[in-house]
């Protein structure tokens, strides 16, 4: 894209007077997200975020349908290879001892990560990458590994290095008009970025329904104008050049 000048013809050009963007992603690499998200996603010609947990045996098992929806435009970002999480935590029970970020050290975050996005390299081919932090959680042993891990992206999400006024959404069994209405308030609070995290689309867990996700797409299909759907990199990518 050609930035002719901060004029206001410039600025009015992204995003265009008052349009939000929404970032459309999809944690944890799961089967749900193959069979019904993407498909969803193409019928509608959205380009969706999918942050990959690696040790997931989805990934190995459907390779080539993960690279096809990259070929299709779709994001594949880092979500880590073994999605270590603080076992000292409510509800998690389901953290392997392994994979408690509490007993993990910076320096072996740093190397996963790297490692992840040498296998997401593997997969796609593309060296620009964003990235989704496993529970939300970067504090390992010996302090905070998010800053340590940056550099390798273009951006995390929440983390944005511009000011964005965004939210991050993180829906489990939330109906259509629920999800739409993450939509309305974003514009009534003027953010200029909208993330809606999934894990399920009709399946797997932390579910949203097909119906409800397709209410969802159908509704931005119908107000374009209103809210710019891409993936987290392209809006990020943006956004770095205005
Ligand atoms: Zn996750």
């Amino acid at each position: 894209m050609v930035s002719l000048s901060f004029s206001s013809a410039a600025q009015d050009n992204w995003p265009k007077n008052g349009q939000v963007a929404v970032s459309l992603s999809y944690d944890d690499a799961l089967n749900s997200q193959l069979d019904n998200a993407v498909p969803q996603l193409n019928e509608y010609q959205f380009k969706g975020s999918f942050y990959l947990t690696l040790s997931s045996p989805v990934v190995p098992q459907r390779l080539s349908e993960w690279r096809a929806a990259a070929e299709q435009g779709h994001e594949l970002g880092n979500h880590t290879i073994s999605h270590a999480c603080r076992a000292d935590m409510p509800d998690r029970d389901w953290v392997a001892s392994q994979n408690d970020l509490a007993k993990r050290s910076v320096a072996q975050m740093v190397d996963e990560v790297k490692l992840a996005n040498d296998y997401l390299y593997a997969i796609d081919g593309k060296k620009s990458r964003t990235m989704t932090l496993p529970c939300g959680e970067s504090q390992a042993k010996d302090g905070d590994y998010l800053p340590q891990v940056k550099e390798q992206f273009v951006a995390i999400k929440g983390f944005e290095a511009v000011s964005l006024n965004s939210i991050i959404h993180v829906p489990a069994e939330r109906s259509g008009a629920e999800l739409i209405a993450y939509l309305l308030a974003a514009k009534d609070q003027q953010r200029r970025l909208v993330n809606i995290i999934f894990h399920g689309v009709g399946g797997d867990y932390l579910t949203i329904s097909n119906e409800a996700h397709k209410e969802l797409l159908s509704f931005l299909d119908q107000h374009r104008n209103d809210y710019w759907v891409d993936s987290y990199i392209n809006i990020m990518q943006q956004f770095s050049n205005h």
